[in-house]
């Protein structure tokens, strides 16, 4: 499995009225990588987890996945999920009033097969079926050691900053993904927090999850990514290692360029 191409993306367009937020982009990613995608504010970057998860169209181009290449332009979001795609958002969209658990809950429900009736009459199947994706949940809240699984019962709302971030990565993985699409997991974290966090996604690859990672932080991206590719006004500027991409006079130039407009 390693080495063979997860996903593709193939001259992938995205408007927004006259601004092209994605422009004939093409990116891979192979089995068992992590690849950094960064580009300034703006450059298109949460379009594309838009875009690969189904909740924006493409204007035009194809989006290809796994190893029958099953393209993914045409299908509605729970489809894309299903066949093994998860992400976490740049905003956070926990359920604040639910329990750390029950929203680690909300993220496997893509797998369970009891349906409504189901749940209701809470028949034997249901309940086996619930006490397997329980234990589930608990070990994925365990992967964040002791910041999350003692806190399984408490509501969300009552979490620290960086704990959310970490519950909206395990809800991720409740879908069980081949493919965790991250959007800025560093945002917002102390340095303490954000070295952990690096282990925590190298920990989330070793159990054979590939990853894509949208970050700010360069010290995450030199740290963990195998590829890096930039994106400036959608467009594709560069890829290939973090030195290359960082030291690429287009990126350079797409970063001094905000800068210097902005101060
Ligand atoms: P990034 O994640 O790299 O900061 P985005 O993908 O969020 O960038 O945005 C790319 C461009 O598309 C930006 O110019 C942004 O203002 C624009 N954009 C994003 N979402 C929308 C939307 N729903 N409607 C109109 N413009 C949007
Ligand atoms: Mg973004």
């Amino acid at each position: 499995m390693a080495g063979t191409i997860l996903l593709e993306t193939k001259n992938l367009s995205k408007r927004f009225g006259g601004l092209k937020a994605l422009d004939r982009f093409d990116f891979l990613v192979r089995h068992g990588e992590i690849v950094g995608l960064i580009g300034p504010n703006g450059s298109g970057k949460t379009t594309f987890f838009h875009v690969v998860t189904g909740i924006l169209k493409a204007a035009s181009g194809t989006v290809m996945f796994g190893e029958r290449r099953e393209v993914l332009t045409a299908l509605p979001p729970h489809r894309i999920t299903a066949l093994g795609i998860a992400r976490t958002f740049q905003r956070q969209r926990l359920f604040n009033q639910m329990t750390v658990l029950q929203n680690v809950l909300v993220g496997a429900h893509c797998r369970t097969c009891s349906g409504l009736f189901g749940s209701i009459l809470r028949t034997p199947a249901t309940r086996r079926e619930q006490k397997v994706v329980q234990e589930k949940a608990t070990r994925l809240l365990a992967l964040f050691g002791e910041r999350l699984l003692p806190r399984a019962q408490d509501p969300a709302w009552t979490l620290s900053y960086a704990n959310r971030r970490r519950l909206e990565i395990a809800r991720a993985l409740a879908a069980d993904p081949l493919l965790l699409l991250l959007d800025e997991p560093a945002a917002g974290m102390n340095p303490t927090e954000t070295r952990e966090l690096m282990r925590d996604i190298l920990s989330i690859r070793e159990q054979g999850i590939t990853i894509v990672l949208i970050e700010h932080d360069m010290t995450v991206v030199r740290g963990i990514c195998d590829q890096v590719v930039a994106l400036d006004h959608g467009i594709k500027i560069a890829e290939g290692s973090f030195e290359e991409v960082r030291n690429h006079p287009s990126v350079i130039e797409a970063y001094l360029g905000r800068r210097a407009k902005h101060a």
